[in-house]
């Protein structure tokens, strides 16, 4: 069996703004892929229908071949798909310890209570942050906050990280850190990550494969080391000046 996800061809809209586009990429197990572009090309839009929060209108979805999404159908719920999600609004609950928000992430899983703690803390040594547990959110920095997002998502050994934006806050220190952090973890456990983002910089710090989504298209697609050769999207074209200080006064 071939282990990767194929997003073939798919469409979607709202209303009667078409959001994406027959777009059509796939992952391989273990890849860091980027989908990059502006606010409202479409990035969100793809990485929710990835996890099965929306319906695609045209296209499929496919988990290692299985059909888990065509037109009008969702035939492989979120919880089942293997994957975990990080969303820029990290959505903690600030009337619980980190500790307890961490477990709340694993309540789809059968495990028992002490099992659930166990994984829980595991997933916040990881990310360092263990001796947080006792904390409420709004106790921790903003990167810490995040970790404490990443634990939730990890805990429950998930095979596809979703991350969407979760870094746009943070300095460029903490943010570094974190996404060299993200790299090792996914690594070790041999998750596959899929970052959306604007910015080319924290996309390149992550992953070595992007597609470039340009209102609802698909721009361009690559390695950064090929895109950024010839990019043809304006994003990587600023990006690749920024990089090489050209047009600077
Ligand atoms: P991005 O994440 O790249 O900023 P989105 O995928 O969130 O873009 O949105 C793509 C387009 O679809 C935008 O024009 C946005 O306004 C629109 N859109 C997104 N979600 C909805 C929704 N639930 N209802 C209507 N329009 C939406
Ligand atoms: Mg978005």
């Amino acid at each position: 069996m071939k282990q990767q996800l194929e997003f073939i061809s798919v469409s979607k809209k709202y209303g009667s703004h078409l959001a994406l586009s027959k777009v059509s990429f796939s992952i391989r197990a273990g890849e860091h892929l980027a989908i990059v572009g502006s606010s409202g090309s479409g990035k969100s839009t793809a990485l929710r229908l990835l996890a099965g929060f929306e319906i695609p209108d045209e296209g499929t979805i496919r988990f290692d071949e299985k059909l888990t999404s065509e037109p009008g159908v969702i035939r492989i719920a979120p919880h089942e798909r293997g994957i975990a999600m990080v969303f820029q609004d990290l959505g903690l609950w600030p009337n619980l310890s980190v500790i307890e928000n961490v477990i709340l992430g694993l309540a789809s899983i059968p495990q028992s209570k002490s099992e659930k703690a166990k994984l829980a803390h595991q997933a916040l040594s990881i990310c360092q942050i263990d001796e947080l547990s006792a904390r409420k959110p709004y106790q921790l920095s903003g990167g810490q906050q995040q970790r404490v997002a990443l634990a939730r998502a990890l805990a429950a050994e998930p095979r596809w990280l979703l991350l969407d934006e979760p870094f746009s806050g943070l300095d460029l220190i903490t943010k570094a850190r974190l996404l060299r952090d993200i790299s090792e973890i996914a690594s070790i456990k041999k998750i596959t990550v899929i970052l959306v983002t604007h910015d080319p910089m924290e996309a390149s710090s992550l992953c070595n494969r992007l597609i470039v989504l340009n209102d609802g298209h698909l721009q361009e697609s690559g390695t950064f080391k090929e895109l950024l050769e010839h990019p043809t999207s304006e994003i990587l074209r600023v990006f690749r000046n920024q990089l090489y200080g050209v047009g600077r006064v």
